[in-house]
């Protein structure tokens, strides 16, 4: 799960992690006020106006409405009065807001913007970049840093590596102070910067480490006028599997930056993620579900989803599972692929049809059902009058759904 930015900012800064003044606004009237009060706190002249979307690249963004307004998703407006300042990113917020940013990130299609936040302005010396993420091969969470702050790491990796510095972390001492000291010593930190990032660098371990985060990354961490390393920005991504040891943080959950169809499926209780490909797939179990897919693959097809329906499903969230199928205009088929072992093939082959009864049925439907009640369930698919393919195993209805599809 994912969070916006001040939502990030905010948890960081109850770690100790230094981050901009700043405050959110969901009506420009809100953020004309906020950026008023920001320059009366901070004394400055500048302030900073941010997009709230689950996705980076917002510096060098546009927004679709307004394509040749130089507006990006951050912005910046200086002046030296607090009621012009207001003024300003009263309009600013104005059209921002409702509207569709589209960055790197995004894609083509974009996102509304449906909050801002306002910031001060930090004096910028250095940029750097800085991540806690984990890494499968050796089991670990590692620290990235480099450099070449605001700037995709990936391209960091792949046309520079040696500017990509790693530490391990061990989970069950966290990481050491000398290893934070080394990091500041190859990114060229010396005197107040390097011992401000090493503060700093160890809070975001903290924070990474308690809040059980999938991905912490700090692009840019920046290092300001006077040698104080600060979080400009902040993206977090927690463990879904973990999210029930942090109740607050799954409060802060902003459906409308999620795909539509996982929401639904999320609250039904099934396990399902939506992919680019023309083949509906219905499995039980994650592991069946993925052999599935791997061998429509196998003869040629794509699947358009994963789901797991789940092992003790019922038939309204079978029947849940087929309607987010078939609600996807991407699909040309659905395989549905089940092994039943606690789940009953009846209950799968009466939810199919439930579902269909409300929905219709305009694509192909390949049903492979063995194992408990599998002779029941194949007689209410046979007498459904659906004209459904039926298979007697993966191979097969992988097989013959791909070619339907063609
Ligand atoms: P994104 O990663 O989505 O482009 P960032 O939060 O990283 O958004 O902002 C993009 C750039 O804008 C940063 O690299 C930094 O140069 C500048 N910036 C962002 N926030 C501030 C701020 N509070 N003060 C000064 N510059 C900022
Ligand atoms: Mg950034």
């Amino acid at each position: 799960m994912n969070i916006h930015e001040h939502q990030a900012k905010e948890l960081l800064s109850s770690y100790g992690v230094t981050v901009p003044l700043g405050a959110v606004a969901f009506t420009p009237a809100e953020a004309g006020a906020a950026a008023a009060s920001i320059m009366e706190k901070t004394g400055g002249h500048m302030v900073i106006i941010k997009a709230q979307i689950h996705a980076g690249g917002r510096g060098k963004g546009s927004f679709r409405e307004h394509p040749d307004a130089g507006l990006a998703g951050v912005n910046v407006v200086a002046s030296g009065q607090t009621s012009l300042m207001g003024e300003r990113m009263t309009e600013l917020a104005e059209k921002m807001l409702g509207s569709t940013l589209v960055t790197v990130q995004t894609g083509p299609s974009g996102k509304v913007v449906n909050r801002v936040l306002l910031e001060a302005a930090v004096d910028i010396a250095q940029e750097l970049y800085l991540a806690i993420q984990l890494d499968r091969r050796i089991a670990r969470p590692v620290l990235l840093a480099s450099t070449e702050g605001g700037v995709e790491i990936e391209q960091v990796a792949a046309e520079s590596p040696e500017k990509l510095h790693t530490e391990v972390i061990d989970p069950a001492v966290g990481i050491r102070p000398f290893q934070l000291r080394r990091l500041a010593g190859r990114l060229g930190l010396t005197g107040k910067a390097a011992s401000s990032y090493v503060d700093l660098a160890r809070r975001l371990v903290a924070a990474a480490g308690e809040l059980d985060t999938e991905l912490l990354e700090i692009n840019p961490l920046v290092i300001n006028a006077s040698g104080e390393a600060l979080a400009l920005d902040a993206k977090l991504s927690f463990e879904d599997n973990a999210l029930y040891r942090h109740p607050e943080i799954a409060g802060l959950r902003d459906e409308s930056e999620e795909e539509p169809a996982e929401t639904v499926a999320r609250k039904a209780g099934l396990n399902y993620v939506k992919l680019d490909g023309r083949i509906g797939c219905m499995v039980n179990g994650a592991g069946l579900a993925m052999a599935t897919m791997d061998t429509v693959e196998h003869y040629g097809g794509s699947p358009a989803n994963f789901l797991d329906v789940g092992g003790d499903t019922d038939e309204e969230r079978v029947a849940t599972g087929f309607r987010i199928i078939t609600a996807d205009p991407n699909v040309r088929g659905i395989f549905v692929n089940i092994f039943g072992g606690i789940v009953h093939c009846d209950v799968i082959a009466k939810g199919v049809l439930a579902a269909t009864e409300q929905v219709g049925l305009s694509v192909p439907l390949v049903v492979r059902l063995e194992g408990t009640n599998v002779e029941l369930g194949r007689r209410i698919i046979a007498e459904s009058g659906l004209g459904v393919i039926s298979a007697t195993n993966m191979a097969e209805g992988a097989r013959r759904i791909v070619e339907l599809c063609r």
